[in-house]
């Protein structure tokens, strides 16, 4: 089994500069089954892309596919109007969820196109369209056994376990840990899963201190599960759209050390489960370090430590670009806190005046031996 990330982000797309290398678009994952199955994993902005490249790739011949998707939620449906193989009346698509208790599949996927939302309804797509209703089952087609359980969210969620091949893949997000029925359902759905995708929308703090009851979950439940059902590897995925890259970056340093074998999703990965292989993103700290200047200043840096208490020092920059600083401090900031840069000298030379106090998010912090001490190398991106 292969499969392909089409869309990472939860809540709404998010496409800014600072965004670019996780991506904006929402969730979708492909998978293809050794026997040339394709199975799409909800349908968020991620689908359009994915249409692009299913008519790339099948040209005149017809498109087959079987579509499931966790719940109705916009980020989880609002490809479907854009995907193209839809309007060809030579492919045809089965779609699967739960029905809610207001509409059933096909209503709630059609409502999204009704008038005055969009300028065509359903009826445009000219493809063969079936709607299966699903709920806590197992379902097997071709070489393919789907396993579904119900997920912790507001109007309902499901979370899929693909099985082929003797590989195992699980799609579990948009889940809110804390309800006991819930919390049993995803460990069982992800046992002994070669992947395991979940939702980590939030940090452990932002959970506790904002988003209770907003129906996601964290990297360090993520961690929890993963450990407990003992998955080969931890997918983080539906990503906060207000996470930026740097702020991934760290978030997935955190969640290594406790599951080494972590990834962030990013829109454009792939896995081959038989190999074990993906592929990787560019390194995280070649857009900071592309254009880099060395560049020796004065600063006072203002920041957290890992145990909560503030900080402030100063030190020397090292190095500057467009998207972020290096310098060398005697602490050792906090991933999850935002470090602030003052810059001592006359700035118009510099940044301009506007920016003479820059909230910078830390990308990667690393002990450096500094003539007889050792300091912490931090590098940061500008906010
Ligand atoms: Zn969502
Ligand atoms: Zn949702």
């Amino acid at each position: 089994m292969k499969m392909r990330f089409w869309g990472v982000r939860g809540s709404t797309p998010t496409p800014t500069l600072d965004n670019y290398r996780y991506g904006g678009n929402t969730s979708c994952v492909e998978v293809r089954t050794p026997g040339g199955e394709i199975l799409i994993l909800d349908c968020g902005t991620g689908l359009r892309m994915l249409g692009k490249q299913l008519l790339a790739e099948f040209g005149q011949r017809a498109v087959q596919a079987y579509v499931f998707l966790s719940h109705f939620h916009w980020d989880h449906i609002q490809g479907i109007p854009f995907f193209e193989p839809l309007y060809n009346p030579e492919n045809s698509f089965s779609f699967h969820s739960f029905p809610s208790h207001i509409r059933d599949v096909e209503e709630a996927l059609g409502d999204q196109m009704s008038n005055p939302y969009f300028p065509v309804d359903m009826t445009a797509m000219r493809a063969q369209r079936k709607f299966h209703k699903i709920a806590q089952e197992v379902l097997s087609f071709q070489d393919v056994v789907v396993k579904t359980i119900p997920l912790n969210h507001p109007q309902g969620c499901l979370g899929y376990r693909i099985e082929c091949g003797g590989h195992a893949l699980v799609y579990a997000t948009d889940n809110e840990p804390g309800s006991a029925e819930h919390d049993r359902n995803v460990r069982k759905l992800a046992e002994g899963a070669d992947v395991f995708v979940y939702d980590a929308q939030y940090t452990p703090l932002e959970y506790v201190s904002l988003k209770k009851g907003w129906g996601h979950s964290t990297w360090r439940e993520a961690v929890n599960i993963a450990q407990e059902a003992r998955v080969g590897q931890l997918v983080l995925f539906h990503h906060d759209p207000d996470h930026n890259d740097g702020f991934l970056d760290s978030v997935l340093g955190e969640t290594q050390k406790f599951f080494p074998n972590s990834v962030m999703a990013w829109e454009g990965m792939g896995i081959d489960l038989a190999s074990g292989e993906h592929t990787h993103p560019r390194d995280p700290a070649e857009r900071r370090t592309g254009s880099r200047q060395p560049i020796h200043v004065p600063l006072r840096v203002q920041g957290m430590r890992a145990d909560g208490t503030p900080f402030e020092e100063e030190a020397v920059l090292e190095n500057l670009s467009l998207g972020g600083a290096y310098f060398l401090l005697e602490n050792d900031p906090n991933p999850e806190s935002p470090i602030e840069v003052e810059f001592m000298v006359s700035t118009e030379m510099l940044l301009g005046q506007a920016l003479r106090t820059l909230k910078t998010q830390l990308v990667r912090s690393h002990s450096v031996k500094f003539h007889n001490t050792t300091k912490c190398g931090v590098a940061v991106m500008f906010r």
